[in-house]
């Protein structure tokens, strides 16, 4: 399932560009365009959800392909040993301006608790 006006699944199609750093059959995870670290990928399913809590009704199995996924990407990046955050930005209030579930992969850097 696809959301013609979605960004996020326009990237998964190919129509709008991204730097791509790693693809499974159900995954895509891509360097956001704003960063806020060193290290700063967002990891979506390709099908459409429009959030975590959405795609963890619909999907569980998916949903821990994306977080086994962005484990894989802090690997990739050299952080899994030093630290790195795992973050859903979920309903407007909590920041989320993209309503297709993404986890945003962070870390290269100290990270302050609480976030803001
Ligand atoms: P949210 O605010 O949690 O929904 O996160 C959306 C993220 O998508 C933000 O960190 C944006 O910088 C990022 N973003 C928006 N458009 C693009 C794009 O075209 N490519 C990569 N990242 C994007």
């Amino acid at each position: 399932m696809s959301e013609p006006a979605c960004l996020f699944c326009k990237i998964v199609s190919g129509e709008v560009p991204a730097k791509v750093v790693r693809e499974t059959a159900r995954t895509v995870a891509f360097r956001d365009i704003n960063p806020q670290a060193p290290t700063h990928v967002l990891v979506i399913p390709r099908e459409h959800h429009v959030h975590v809590g959405a795609l963890a009704a619909a999907d569980p199995e998916l949903l821990a392909a994306v977080l086994g996924e962005a484990h894989e990407v802090a690997v990739d990046e050299g952080i899994a040993e030093t630290g790195y955050r795992v973050v859903f930005n979920t309903g407007a209030q909590a920041g989320q301006t993209v309503f297709h579930v993404h986890a945003h992969v962070l870390g290269g850097r100290g990270l302050g608790w609480p976030p803001g």
